[in-house]
């Protein structure tokens, strides 16, 4: 079966799927997105995700042409016509075709896409060694809470970490963590988990919310407040969590170990619960 693309209100084959030059996302980044991994046929919290979708599209003024359903019914379509029972389904909505200027549009006719490809497990080297990271200035808007489509700081520090041979940046600012480039960031210190606050300096991760529920159900003691970048240095364990990466271990951070060097005890429990987790809905 092929990766399959949704645009505007027709499914075809990825490949063959085209937006104008004049769309607001390919001209300014004017949009948002979500990325939901599929488990078995079955959306990993389809409604966190299209409830994130929506409030990233309101604090940016695009309207939202679809409702959850109408959301879900589009998506089960293009996960049949794929027939891909491990996949990522990508949204991206955008402010539409316009003439290029900086003023929105009278009227907004968002462009929607969708595309549905398989997706495999990580490498198991990544789970079993655990992946390198650096920490990095955070350069970035002040509203990071909005899945927005202008992602070129995150682009320009995840390079910088693989050119330093890291799998991913880890972004300070003011002295204090705020997220990876692409993930959500938690540190295991005398058995507890913290992690920063959420605020308009991160994304609320879906994933995140799992981790902290499955942690407190667990019993596992778990701290959401401001987090210094030398804690990051003192912490026993590292990881990094998100939708495509789950839980993933990291055992160096700017070329040093992170505590013994190897995947910690509690981060193992917290990737064998989420696996637990998504394997069982
Ligand atoms: N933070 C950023 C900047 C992200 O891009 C992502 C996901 O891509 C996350 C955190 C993790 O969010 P989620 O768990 O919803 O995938």
């Amino acid at each position: 079966m092929p990766n399959i693309a949704y645009v505007n209100g027709e499914f075809l084959p990825l490949e063959k799927a085209t937006v104008s030059i004049e769309d607001r996302g390919f001209q300014f980044g004017d949009g948002v997105y979500e990325v939901i991994r599929v488990y078995g046929r079955t959306p990993f919290r389809l409604n966190a995700h299209l409830s994130r979708l929506s409030q990233s599209a309101q604090a940016i003024s695009i309207p939202v042409p679809f409702e959850p359903k109408e959301w879900e019914a589009l998506i089960r379509e293009g996960l049949q016509q794929s027939a891909y029972s491990e996949c990522k389904v990508y949204i991206q909505m955008t402010r539409g075709v316009a003439p290029r200027d900086h003023l929105f549009p009278e009227a907004s006719h968002p462009t929607i896409v969708m595309t549905f490809r398989e997706m495999a497990d990580l490498p198991l080297h990544m789970v079993e060694q655990g992946v390198a990271a650096v920490t990095l200035p955070d350069l970035r808007w002040a509203r990071c809470s909005i899945k927005s489509l202008n992602l070129l700081p995150n682009l320009l520090a995840k390079q910088e970490a693989n050119q330093a041979g890291a799998f991913e940046a880890i972004l300070i600012k003011d002295g204090f963590l705020t997220e990876g480039t692409s993930s959500n960031v938690v540190l295991v210190k005398n058995g507890a988990l913290l992690t920063p606050a959420l605020s308009n300096q991160l994304l609320a991760g879906v994933t995140r919310q799992a981790i902290l529920e499955l942690a407190k159900s667990k019993g596992i003691v778990v701290e959401e407040r401001p987090v210094r970048e030398k804690e990051l240095t003192q912490a026993d364990e590292l990881f990094l969590i998100g939708t495509t990466i789950e839980v993933l271990p990291v055992t160096r951070l700017n070329g040093h170990p992170v505590g013994l060097g190897v995947p910690g005890p509690i981060t193992k429990r917290m990737r064998e619960y989420f696996r637990a987790l998504v394997h069982t809905k």
